[in-house]
């Protein structure tokens, strides 16, 4: 077993019954399963990871794929056949046995399971791990109801593991269970965010409505796959805009990830930083509250917010620009919650923290996980304006704070990108990133940053 594919984490056995923890037994051995397969996937070095030939250029496999479309399927890995020529092999034929294994494992739980859109789900994953109807897979997976106590998502999901193209999909499993903390009002930010639709974002997608965004906040059991290497704070799916209009939106965030990396991470860097007449009123669970809000308010903002084509006008800048806009709309659809009394002045401050603090504590990430630079550089670029607009100063190897200047930075800050996000080109992005993306603030604390290692 590759230990570097499969995560688990404890969990609260007296909220599970007889069955489920029968059914947590038999998924565990698909998660690790599914961490098996993605190690052929994730071919250290290489950047085509293991879905491409290592000796096979861009271009070659580019070129090849005008005879070959099936060259270029996010689910199928390219190969050379006896005289070298590339070819492409589906998922479904490369990994046959393993998937079997899994598909057993999947109809196994599927007969235990009682709650009808799980059992449903588990049986339809069943048959398209060994068939490949990946769409129909994610439908069955938007309808799970959020009363399933129990949940899993699995399959070929998200590219970010090949780096050739962003094109292949990576084997992924996250399997988990109800959250007890039912004080985070998910449907509530649905609301606010909404009403925060600008007039000129008329190709934004306002006609999502409340009702078709289902968002879960949960604790997971196990990960397995490209996850488990780099543990999602949340996901959200789907991608394609029809089937969102047809199918709606699913947001499930991970608490115990968010535990693990900003928990570890973050909060002692946050103790560290942050002035000490600032930081003592501020208890650990206080912070780790405010930062799942963060990321409750990122997701739903990012699955609200989108743009048809901002990927063609934005290019490079897509990912940063997206990122940066989902963290500081969602903060600024925090200061409207203050307002309702949904959250308090103490919480918004909290949640500016963390985002201040995301600067240094995504800094560690980034050594063995590049791709988080497109989050990365959106952080310093909070932290930079916040600095110049002195809602932030350096007081000897401590960072002073105002939050009111803080939270008035991110206000202007969420204007200037939700511009970029509806209309701006990729040179305008472009141009006021490098201004405000400066890594200077790493140097300055190098000292401290020293000291660290995660
Ligand atoms: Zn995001």
């Amino acid at each position: 077993m590759n230990e570097k594919y499969y995560l688990e984490y404890p969990i609260e056995k007296k909220r599970f019954s007889k069955t489920d923890l029968k059914i947590v037994e038999i998924l565990k051995e698909a998660g690790k399963k599914v961490g098996e397969i993605f190690a052929k996937q994730a071919d250290g070095d290489f950047k085509g990871g293991g879905f491409y030939p290592t000796d096979a250029t861009r271009k070659e496999i580019e070129e090849a794929s005008k005879k070959e479309p099936k060259i270029l399927d996010p689910y199928t890995v390219v190969k050379r056949d006896s005289s070298g020529k590339l070819c492409a092999v589906y998922y479904h034929e490369e990994y046959r046995d393993v998937l079997k294994e899994i598909s057993d494992l999947f109809l196994k739980a599927s007969k235990l399971a009682s709650e009808k859109s799980f059992k449903k789900y588990l049986e339809i994953a069943s048959k398209e791990f060994c068939h490949g109807d990946y769409s129909t897979l994610e439908k069955a997976w938007i309808a799970v109801d959020n009363k399933s106590f129990l949940h899993l998502m699995a399959g070929p999901l998200g590219s970010y593991a090949d780096r050739l193209f962003s094109l292949k999909k990576a084997y992924n499993f996250n399997f988990t269970y109800t959250g007890t903390n039912g004080s985070y009002n998910p449907l509530n930010y649905v609301d606010v965010i909404r009403n925060m639709l600008p007039p000129f974002g008329s190709k934004a997608r306002q006609n999502v409505s409340a009702d078709m965004i289902k968002v879960r906040v949960d604790n997971v059991i196990c990960i397995g796959g490209r996850n488990a290497s780099l543990p999602a704070r949340a996901v959200n799916y789907p991608e394609d805009i029809n089937t969102i209009k047809k199918c709606g939106i699913k947001i499930v965030v991970y608490t115990n990830n968010i535990e693990r990396r900003d928990g570890q991470m973050l909060l002692p860097l946050f103790r560290d930083f942050i002035e000490l007449g600032v930081q003592k009123s501020f208890s650990d669970d206080f912070i780790m509250a405010n930062a799942v809000r963060l990321v409750l308010a990122h997701e739903i903002t990012e699955a609200i917010f989108q743009y048809e084509g901002a990927w063609k006008r934005l290019k490079s800048m897509s990912n940063p620009v997206m990122e940066l806009h989902s963290s500081i709309v969602g903060i600024k659809a925090c200061g409207f919650q203050v307002i309702k009394g949904v959250l308090s002045q103490k919480d918004l401050e909290a949640i500016l923290y963390v985002m201040l603090m995301r600067t240094f504590s995504d800094y560690f990430i980034r050594k063995t996980a590049p791709q988080v630079e497109n989050y990365l550089v959106g952080y310093r670029v909070f932290y930079n304006y916040c600095l110049e607009n002195g809602a932030i100063k350096l007081d000897g190897d401590r960072i002073l704070p105002n939050a009111s200047k803080m939270y008035s930075c991110a206000d202007q800050l969420a204007n200037v990108v939700m511009h970029f996000y509806a209309e701006a080109s990729e040179a305008e992005v472009q141009s006021f990133f490098d201004k405000y993306s400066s890594e200077y603030m790493y140097g300055y604390f190098s000292d401290k940053l020293l000291k660290y290692e995660f």
